[in-house]
């Protein structure tokens, strides 16, 4: 009988391009070892014995997390480390602990099933937020409670590796992404996660290719089976065939040499050959992300989230709190500047005191919640004030639709530089303000906007959504959601034209801004500054760099003339090709379009 080959075919999954990099070998398919708790009762004098097992295994925990917190330091710096601290506090904090070793005398129950109660309590309720951060967040602490149980439970740790492989996981909690890290690691892949995610920023630090976000992959990976990952394209091929793997190698071989040349670049200005010089600076929302931001030569932080400081707090920050992290992000990327953007609570972004809405993309949302909140408003305005000391700081708020709202904010302004000079502190009393276009009537407005603020800036996440009616979170109407509509090119010509008109530059901070099929329109749009996510910045740079400002402004009037949004892609993937052979895109067609 003839001997069967059975040849398994292959399966495109499309994730979210976490981490840049190639890698083809054999997955590893890492099921957390969730330990089992089960509720236990105990007699009076076994609650001493209970505690102590509890402390033990504290103290065990504690040990095994600043070894990896030593390790991360040394591979990532302190900054990225710092993830360790926090976990670390955890697991020193007395109310936590205390609750617990009292529960287990009070409930006469094993120490496991205290834990694993109190720390699911904390759980939930990251977990009830709509807020992916706090999702991400909520896993961290999944991951204490699971080495305090195992701990308790005396059981080891995770086996090491054999060989290299690529790391299939439904989720990956930074220290997992750092142990990996000593073994010979080619990639991560996991169901979870987005590209906030700190295993996300861990493995960019690593330099690990990671694509996240695949749903599916650890239900259709096995151990041993053969897998590529491209984590330009956010995809990962199961049982590739020849073709693919050859294709995904040369496309390593182009990014790499790519990549070797972009280094070059990081210390020159964004400038087109015939001299138009673009402001190409970097999104964030935490301090420590300065380091990289200079890393990929960024001229400045172009939008700080502030709202990020509010994740996970029952509070506010005060303004000596918010002082603090302000004035480290403004020395941190001194001489360049930053726009700190004021909170923009609401829609997904749940604050302290957000409350249920029906609608909330289109309720109390960015400068709407804060101008009805003047104590916390100023709080915000001083502590930015006073950032701003050594003049490298600019202030923008968010969601603003018509003009009283800025006259309002203005003037909030206005007022907390009083405060401040009764105070005697000092501030920037120069320090510039802009607004955010991102509401289809404040892009309509844009010339009267224009009149009374110092910038504007584009966000392409908000006006794209609203332009279109298109929730930008909701997954089945995302074929809907496209940066090349023809109304939203139309949008962006018509906003820069009415700033240009009032003498004021305009920037983008949305992600069609860190988009490289974008960028010859976009200065051919004559778009002044581009803010985008860190790890784009050096290939938007190249971009710049190579094009000159009269051609791309032919390519913009061409695209603009264009009915759908597809042939606006295709024409501009067709200029890439074309005239900038030597950018290696990530062509759509390749191999990263699911099936
Ligand atoms: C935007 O809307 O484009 C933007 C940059 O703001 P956010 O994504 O924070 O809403
Ligand atoms: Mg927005």
């Amino acid at each position: 009988m003839e001997s069967e080959i059975t040849i398994r075919p292959e399966v495109v999954l499309k994730g979210i391009a976490a981490a840049p990099g190639i890698a083809c070998g054999a997955a590893y398919l890492y099921s957390k070892h969730v330990p089992q708790v089960q509720v236990k009762s105990i007699v009076p004098k076994e609650v001493e014995g209970e505690v102590q097992r509890l402390r033990n295994a504290t103290s065990r925990s504690e040990k095994e997390l600043s070894k990896i917190h030593a390790f991360a330091e040394q591979r990532l710096g302190s900054q990225n480390a710092r993830i360790f601290e926090a976990q670390i506090m955890i697991l020193s904090d007395q109310i936590l602990m205390g609750s617990i070793e009292k529960r287990i005398g009070a409930e006469l129950k094993n120490a496991e099933a205290i834990v694993a109660d109190e720390i699911n309590k904390y759980k939930r309720v990251m977990l009830a937020s709509p807020d992916e951060y706090m999702h991400e967040r909520a896993h961290d602490v999944d991951d204490i409670m699971n080495r305090i149980i195992r701990n308790i439970q005396d059981q080891k740790l995770y086996s090491r590796l054999e060989g290299e492989s690529i790391i299939v996981s439904e989720t990956l909690a930074p220290a997992d992404t750092v142990v990996f890290s000593r073994n010979q690691i080619l990639g991560y892949a996991t169901d979870m996660g987005g590209v906030t995610s700190h295993a996300a920023i861990l493995s960019r630090s690593l330099k690990i290719p990671a694509v996240v976000g695949l749903r599916t992959a650890t239900k259709l990976i096995k151990t041993g089976d053969t897998i590529a990952l491209d984590g330009y394209a956010g995809v990962v091929v199961l049982n590739p065939t020849e073709e693919t793997l050859q294709t995904l190698m040369q496309k390593r071989q182009r990014f790499k040499e790519f990549e070797e040349r972009l280094v070059d670049i990081a210390g020159l200005p964004a400038e087109t050959p015939d001299h138009k010089h673009i402001e190409l600076s970097a999104n964030i929302e935490f301090d420590d992300e300065i380091e990289f931001c200079r890393q990929q030569g960024s001229a400045g932080i172009g939008l700080f989230r502030t709202e990020s400081q509010l994740i996970g707090k029952e509070r506010y920050p005060t303004e000596e709190e918010q002082y603090e992290v302000y004035r480290a992000v403004a020395d941190g990327i001194s001489p360049h500047s930053v726009i700190f953007r004021t909170f923009d609570v609401g829609g997904d972004k749940i604050g302290p005191d957000t409350e249920h809405e029906e609608n909330p993309f289109l309720g109390w949302r960015g400068i709407r919640a804060m101008l009805d909140r003047p104590e916390l408003f100023l709080a915000q305005l001083r502590s930015i004030l006073r950032a701003s000391s050594g003049k490298n700081v600019r202030i923008m708020f968010p969601m603003v639709s018509n003009v009283t709202e800025i006259l309002r904010a203005k003037a909030m302004v206005e007022q907390a530089k009083k405060e401040l000079n009764t105070r005697g502190m000092p501030y920037d009393a120069g320090v510039k303000v802009g607004v955010m276009v991102e509401i289809p009537a404040a892009a309509v407005m844009a010339d009267q906007i224009a009149g009374e603020v110092d910038f504007l800036s584009i966000g392409t996440n908000d006006l794209i959504q609203y332009l279109l009616a298109v929730d930008r979170n909701n997954n089945a109407v995302q074929s809907v959601y496209q940066p090349f509509h023809p109304a939203v090119l139309r949008t962006i010509k018509h906003i820069i034209e009415a700033g240009h008109k009032r003498g004021v530059w305009v920037g983008m901070c949305g992600e069609m801004a860190g988009d490289p099929l974008a960028t010859v329109l976009l200065v051919g749009l004559g778009i002044d500054e581009l803010s985008v996510i860190p790890v784009v910045l050096p290939e938007i740079k190249k971009i710049i760099l190579s094009i000159r400002q009269r051609d791309a402004k032919r390519v913009a009037e061409k695209a603009l003339s264009l009915p759908t949004d597809q042939e606006v892609r295709d024409y501009l993937w067709s200029v890439m090709r074309d005239r900038l052979p030597e950018i290696p895109f990530e062509e759509q067609s390749d191999i990263g379009v699911p099936p």
